[in-house]
């Protein structure tokens, strides 16, 4: 199996690494070319172009910052479809909106191309360690064709209907990630403001029913330390609210918390914290109670 992987930036590179490191013949592609140096140094191929790129592997991977990168990649006049043979198999696992998946997987289809939409969750680390989960929309035969790259890249891996469920997975669990994030920051505030330490807080509440990632996970990390670098970005949390949000709207659905924390993620990228972790947004709180 020929891999090309398109998308080299702070989860894609770790990610080819991982595909490169278990022995398959990997070609990379990145709009800015010294993305690819570290992984051509490791044994892989650079491309000229996603057209080049396409001609000469059976599965294109993506990791791109959102729909539009993903369609300049693929539609554009050096895109993959322009140089892809029938059959190519496209993997989409940037965060994208369903919607636009399935924009996309119709194109590509009308070229007697495949698809699937694999977005993950567990960060830069999880990428660096191999140990993502995936969430894969698409028809089974092309899911189990990929299964050996995904388990290069990943722990769990789900495959969870037909094209553009990967996202819809993905934007329902980062919902719930930025409504909780901004729960635990207003929750914790007012307990410390009450004259409560953080880490009695964090002790007791880890093993009660008011525990969630955002909390276990976020308040030991950074909301004790008061460091904010490097972790899930409020930029990025803005965009997949942004997106549920958009799905929302497609599904005509009322996202009453989610239109909330949007503003709230829209706030904190105004502060100038965008490339800070969601959990920066306790500062907002900090400020108004004075810690
Ligand atoms: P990033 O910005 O670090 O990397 C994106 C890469 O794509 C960059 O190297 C950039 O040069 C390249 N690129 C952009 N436009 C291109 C184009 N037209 N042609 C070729 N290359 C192009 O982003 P990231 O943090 O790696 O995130 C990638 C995707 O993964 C996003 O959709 C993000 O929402 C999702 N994601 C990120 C995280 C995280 O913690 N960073 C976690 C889960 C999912």
């Amino acid at each position: 199996m020929r891999v090309g992987f398109i998308g080299l930036g702070n989860m894609g590179r770790p990610m080819a690494k991982n595909i490169l490191q278990k022995g398959f013949p990997l070609i990379v592609y990145d709009i800015v070319p010294t993305a690819m140096s570290h992984l051509i140094d490791q044994g892989a191929q650079g491309a000229s172009s996603p057209k080049e790129l396409a001609g000469r592997v059976d599965i294109v991977i993506t990791m791109l910052p959102d729909a539009k990168a993903v369609s300049s990649v693929l539609e554009g006049e050096e895109g993959v479809f322009a140089g892809a043979r029938k059959g190519l198999l496209i993997v989409d696992m940037s965060t994208v909106a369903p919607s636009d998946t399935q924009r996309l997987a119709q194109e590509a289809m009308a070229r007697g191309l495949r698809y699937l939409d694999a977005p993950v969750s567990g960060g830069v680390a999880g990428a660096e360690a191999g140990k993502l989960t995936i969430m894969v929309g698409g028809k089974e035969e092309d899911y189990k064709q990929c299964l050996p790259l995904f388990q290069c890249m990943g722990e769990r891996i789900y495959h969870v209907g037909d094209i553009g469920s990967g996202n819809a997975v993905k934007l329902v669990n980062n919902l719930l990630l930025g409504i909780n994030m901004i729960g635990v920051a207003e929750a914790l505030t007012l307990g410390v403001k009450a004259g409560l330490k953080p880490e009695v807080l964090l002790e007791v509440i880890k093993n009660s029913s008011g525990q969630s990632y955002a909390f276990t996970s976020k308040v030991p990390s950074f909301i004790l330390s008061g460091h904010f670098k490097p972790g899930f970005s409020i930029n990025l949390q803005h965009k997949d609210i942004e997106l549920a949000l958009q799905t929302a709207k497609e599904c005509n659905i009322p996202l009453l918390l989610g239109s909330v924390a949007y503003q709230v993620y829209t706030l904190a990228r105004g502060k100038g914290w965008g490339q800070e972790d969601i959990s920066a947004v306790i500062k907002l709180w900090e400020e108004v109670a004075g810690l």
